[in-house]
């Protein structure tokens, strides 16, 4: 009985575990496809303020960058806190996650791709 016993708080421990980091697999996943947005949608504002002439600052409205520049709109989006990045991004500034999520940063300075 006590062998039983030390089983099923062995088997409970190893779910507690397995589910713990499950979700800190996914959150890191999610905070890695957050900054690759962010990445994404700087570059594509970034290229076609160089394809239509314009100076760094010019403002770009998301639906001028798809599907040319970005190929969906699910990228305008935190797969976290699910809110847009903004429905106008300024041309050589970074977009920031909308939720202020930790880990949510891309710097232009970060590694291609990452
Ligand atoms: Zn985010």
């Amino acid at each position: 009985m006590v062998e039983m016993m030390i089983v099923v708080a062995i088997v409970a421990l190893l779910t507690a575990m397995s589910i713990f980091s499950a979700k800190s697999y996914f959150e890191k996943a999610r905070a890695k496809e957050c900054r690759l947005n962010q990445q994404a949608i700087f570059n594509a504002v970034w290229n076609w303020r160089i394809d239509n002439q314009f100076l760094p600052g010019t403002s770009v409205t998301n639906f001028q960058l798809v599907p040319q520049y970005l190929r969906s709109t699910n990228q305008f989006k935190c797969p976290t806190c699910n809110l847009l990045y903004g429905p106008v991004f300024v041309a050589g500034t970074v977009p920031r996650c909308p939720g202020n999520v930790t880990n949510h940063v891309w710097k232009t300075t970060d590694k291609v791709g990452f």
